[in-house]
């Protein structure tokens, strides 16, 4: 995982730190620098209608690796409570096991609200909205000339 730093190119100011692996956020992607006002791109932010929607988000497939895997760690959690580890004293042998159930559970219930979500249309008609928000932003040309000039990729129909 790479860490990103991001300064103000006018007064130097720390204005975002994140990591490749942060969510995408789905609105406009400018801001402003706290320290002396000047605007800026929120590279985890995105203008969908400018972008297209993610398909990648649709894909059932991934969703359901999550819930496999979520099950595969639950059931290796509950396994894990027949034991007895040596060296670790009778009150916190559970602890590990419910960790574990715990963080298996959360992959679980998280592969199944996507994949029924996806399958159920929710998804989509969410990202439908979130584009036609984006769209409605972009319309207005003043906003995607801004965006334009601080080196956000426009698409030419905006401009
Ligand atoms: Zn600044």
């Amino acid at each position: 995982m790479t860490r990103y730093v991001l300064r103000c190119s006018e007064c130097g100011k720390k204005l975002l730190e994140y990591d490749t692996a942060s969510i995408k956020r789905y609105k406009s992607p400018i801001k402003k620098c706290k320290k002396c006002g000047r605007e800026y791109i929120d590279p985890r932010c995105h203008e969908i209608a400018a972008e297209g929607i993610p398909e990648d988000e649709f894909s059932v497939i991934s969703y359901v690796f999550a819930f496999v895997l979520g099950l595969l760690i639950l059931l290796r959690g509950l396994h894990l409570y027949g034991y007895r580890t040596a060296h670790t004293s009778k009150e916190i042998q559970w602890v590990l096991p419910t960790f574990i159930c715990i963080l298996g559970g959360a992959f679980l219930i998280f592969g199944v609200v996507e994949i029924f979500t996806i399958l159920t249309g929710v998804k989509r008609a969410k990202f439908d909205r979130l584009y036609d928000k984006s769209d409605e932003r972009l319309c207005d040309r003043n906003y995607a000339l801004k965006l334009y000039n601080l080196g956000y990729k426009v698409p030419d129909k905006y401009l």
